[in-house]
């Protein structure tokens, strides 16, 4: 069996966290994860639901100028992209490019496509779209094996 592509309704902020928390879960390492949608939809919002369930306790800030916060935990670093500040996609490479991107990073990319090209492929591409004041739907995509292995896991989670 396998899933290529899943949504769901998330109705207030706490239910993103919530669903961060579904996320963190299921991701395996060296897993990508981009997250697409307009500015103040809440990608950074499931990151912050991502790290908690980890365990992270500290504030969860908005890597916008940074472009990237780090995270270590016993088995694992995220890495929180944030490239909307990102001039053009060869900047990734000054970064540090592809070193970022081991067997035991997770990253969590907010505006991938402005650093197309200079990326790995995602392994779950999360797009958030406005429904109402609170409310946000979430689909879901698989594009890789690994991606479909963890999207068939947050199913099975949630008991869908
Ligand atoms: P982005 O990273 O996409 O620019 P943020 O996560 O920084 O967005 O901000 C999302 C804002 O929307 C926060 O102020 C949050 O409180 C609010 N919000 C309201 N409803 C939701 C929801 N359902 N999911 C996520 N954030 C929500
Ligand atoms: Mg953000």
């Amino acid at each position: 069996m396998s899933v290529h592509k899943l949504t769901f309704d998330v109705k207030s902020e706490d239910e993103m966290l919530q669903f961060g928390n579904a996320l963190a879960k299921v991701c395996e390492p060296g897993c990508v994860v981009f997250l697409e949608g307009d500015l103040g939809v809440g990608k950074t919002t499931l990151v912050r639901g991502v790290l908690r369930a980890l365990g992270h306790r500290g504030a969860v800030k908005s890597p916008t100028y940074t472009l990237v916060e780090q995270y270590d935990f016993d088995e694992k670093r995220i890495y929180h992209f944030d490239l909307y500040r990102l001039g053009s996609p060869e900047e990734l490479e000054y970064m540090g490019g592809r070193d970022y991107f081991q067997a035991n990073t997770i990253s969590f990319i907010e505006w991938p496509m402005n650093a197309e090209g200079y990326l790995p492929e995602a392994d779950l591409i999360c797009m958030i779209k406005y429904q109402g004041m609170d409310e946000r739907l979430v689909q879901v995509n698989a594009s890789t094996t690994l991606g479909e292995q963890m999207l068939l896991a947050i199913k099975k989670h949630n008991g869908l």
